[in-house]
């Protein structure tokens, strides 16, 4: 197809349906003036049809046989290549308000949500192909069994849709598993509530850290049953019952000092 071999560790493997490709543009609506950014560019199946739209896009690739390719085919006026590991890549250093494209390798896709969550406050919106599993995970409701630290993590910074499934067949080679289109736009500052994000963060790991026990045993370092209570939260519940708003909830109380001894022993 193309004389490049695909590397497995890089993840690669490309897109070849073409009316699948035209449906992933048309969800990513870019505009000629948009500030997008695409993550793993490849063999320009995203690529090309993204730049008949915007007037100049940058592209992060971690593989040199792929930048090289990119370089002779593309004027380097409108495509910025930046060559390297997207999970080091500074997003700051891009204009804002960022778009954000990729069909991301897949073993690299949940350390990339958490770096990009980072850059939160400059982007506009994320639009990638995942394994449909992660893309399940990221937008699963409290109670179902694929309710965890990345639903609840990425839903704190992100609104987030499942827009559509892709098939193995779609890609060269095929992947083994399907694929899934998720559009993801970051909540407005104003009402994200934490006031200690690293802190929610803990109280939510180790909320999922053993999933079969209830809050009384995996929260017990930061909050007591009392103070649990004081929130309206049942201690013999476990992780997956809780939403959003009751793990802010318990990281403030625990940010204020209220975790524990607050209330009958
Ligand atoms: N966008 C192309 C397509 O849709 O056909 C290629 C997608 S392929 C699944 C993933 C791409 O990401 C490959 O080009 C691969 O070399 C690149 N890649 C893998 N790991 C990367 C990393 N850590 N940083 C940047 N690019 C990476």
């Amino acid at each position: 197809m193309s004389g490049h071999r695909a590397r497995k560790r890089f993840g690669q493997n490309f897109l070849v349906d073409q009316d699948i490709i035209g449906r992933i543009v048309d969800a990513v609506r870019p505009r000629p003036g948009d500030v997008l950014v695409e993550i793993g560019p490849g063999l320009g199946a995203l690529t090309e049809p993204l730049l008949e739209r915007v007037d100049h896009l940058h592209v992060v690739e971690i593989d040199r046989d792929l930048i090289a390719r990119l370089r002779r085919r593309h004027d380097a006026a409108r495509l910025t290549i930046h060559e390297g590991d997207a999970l080091d890549f500074d997003f700051g250093t891009l204009g804002a308000p960022l778009r954000v494209v990729g069909n991301l390798p897949y073993n690299i896709s949940t350390p990339l949500l958490f770096h990009l969550a980072d850059y939160a406050s400059r982007l506009r919106d994320l639009t990638f192909m995942l394994q449909k599993e992660v893309v399940m995970r990221m937008v699963a409701e409290p109670g179902s069994a694929d309710y965890g630290r990345l639903s609840v993590m990425l839903q704190y910074r992100f609104r987030m849709a499942h827009l559509f499934d892709v098939p193995p067949e779609a890609f060269r080679p095929a992947p083994q598993v399907t694929s899934s289109i998720v559009r993801m736009e970051p909540r407005p500052a104003e009402v994200l509530e934490a006031r200690d994000e690293a802190l929610l963060g803990c109280v939510v790991a180790a909320a999922f850290g053993q999933r079969r026990k209830t809050l009384r045993n995996t929260l017990r370092e930061f909050i007591d049953e009392a103070g649990l209570a004081a929130l309206g939260i049942d201690a013999g519940l476990r992780g997956e019952r809780l939403a959003l708003a009751d793990f802010v909830a318990i990281a403030n109380r625990v940010a204020a000092g209220a975790g524990q001894g607050s209330g009958p022993k």
